[in-house]
């Protein structure tokens, strides 16, 4: 399967993302892990990235796709992928598009969590993870177990402020990508507003 799992931030990609992993052994590509991964190793690409993360804007187009090709190359990529958070604008769509063509792979879905921007801020606001296991629980929606309370952290860009600025970023330059994978035809939307168990079974049912 080779998929990429689209939608505003905090539409539930990466709760969603962790689910399917259980069930379809794939690479999971997730470009904002990746870049706080290079934030917190403070590599080249972490130092040039992070100003844009935490206010909420995009990382510039050639930093992620140059990170995006080289994952994509390495072995664990060729039974299957799941891309999350990626691509975001158009040039990264067009980016993704030439570099599985020359590869002679295509893609077989575009799933769409679909979230109102009402409850997108509280979903982000509430979101905090767990810095060991990486698990993704919510203040309210999915509190963490008491022992991993005291080691739960907030994302430095999970701000109301950086949260409206990221809505903002998917609603202008990330969903006019929808309609170059709408013209191949494998783009199908879910409704991400329900528990979590619910909008997992949405998915496998549009996964087929
Ligand atoms: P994304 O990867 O799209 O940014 P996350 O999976 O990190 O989204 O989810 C954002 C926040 O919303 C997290 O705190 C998560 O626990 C919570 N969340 C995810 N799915 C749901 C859901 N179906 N209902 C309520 N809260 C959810
Ligand atoms: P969320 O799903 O909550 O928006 P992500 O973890 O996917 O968060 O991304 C966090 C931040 O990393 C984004 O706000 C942006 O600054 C940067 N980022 C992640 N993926 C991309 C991308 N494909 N293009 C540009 N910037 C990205």
């Amino acid at each position: 399967m080779r998929m990429i799992l689209f939608g505003p931030p905090g539409a539930g990609k990466g709760t969603q993302a962790a689910r399917l992993l259980e069930r379809f052994k794939v690479a999971h590509l997730s470009t904002g892990d990746m870049l706080r991964a290079a934030v917190k190793a403070q590599s080249a690409l972490g130092t040039a990235a992070e100003g844009y993360m935490k206010r909420g804007e995009l990382v510039p187009d050639q930093l992620v796709c140059d990170l995006v090709v080289e994952r994509l190359a390495q072995d664990d990529c060729r039974l299957g992928f799941m891309l999350d958070g990626f691509p975001r604008t158009v040039p990264q769509a067009h980016a993704l598009g030439a570099t599985l063509d020359k590869a002679g792979i295509a893609l077989d879905l575009v799933l769409v969590l679909e979230v109102p921007d009402d409850l997108i801020v509280e979903r982000i606001t509430g979101r905090r993870t767990d810095p060991v296991t990486g698990a993704i629980y919510h203040l309210r929606f999915n509190p963490p177990p008491a022992e991993v309370a005291d080691r739960i952290v907030q994302r430095a860009d999970d701000t109301e402020e950086a949260c409206r600025t990221r809505l903002a970023k998917y609603h202008g330059e990330t969903t006019p990508v929808l309609p170059y994978f709408e013209a191949k035809g494998i783009v199908r939307k879910v409704d991400g507003v329900g528990p979590p168990d619910e909008v997992t079974a949405r998915v496998l049912a549009a996964i087929g």
